[in-house]
């Protein structure tokens, strides 16, 4: 397990996708909190097999994160979920794409065993383990 402080200004996703590649960690499972100075997350549209994105340019909180690292494309892949709290306590949740970290921690599981690989699925459109 690592517990790591993410740096001020880093972005969360290749920061993870980093400490996978450093480390060696080809699967894993991680949850984060802290702060984001803006995020942009992601609704995938189950009809267009589509994206659709939603930028937040203003300070988030990060009230909950979890996510895994697998292998795509013979590279770590980070892929996360979070909720996001604004000053209002308002939140919005979703795929997280990216993420300006104003200060984050990350509780990494590394997971022990066969590498984990995505592969294309063709009935969602979707980058899926292939397990
Ligand atoms: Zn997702």
């Amino acid at each position: 397990m690592f517990i790591v402080r993410v740096e001020h200004d880093a972005e969360l996703m290749s920061f993870i996708a980093n400490l996978a590649n450093q480390y060696h960690i080809t699967s894993a499972a991680f949850a984060a909190i802290g702060a984001l100075k803006s995020a942009k997350l992601g609704f995938y549209n189950q009809l267009t097999h589509e994206y659709m994105e939603d930028l937040l340019v203003t300070p988030q909180e990060v009230a909950s994160c979890t996510g895994n690292v697998s292998f795509k494309d013979g590279t770590p892949f980070v892929h996360a979920h979070a909720v996001l709290s604004d000053q209002n306590g308002s939140t919005r949740g979703g795929h997280l794409i990216e993420g300006k970290v104003f200060a984050a921690e990350v509780q990494l599981f590394e997971l022990l065993g066969d590498k984990v690989e995505r592969k294309k699925d063709d009935v969602t459109g979707l980058s899926l383990w292939d397990i």
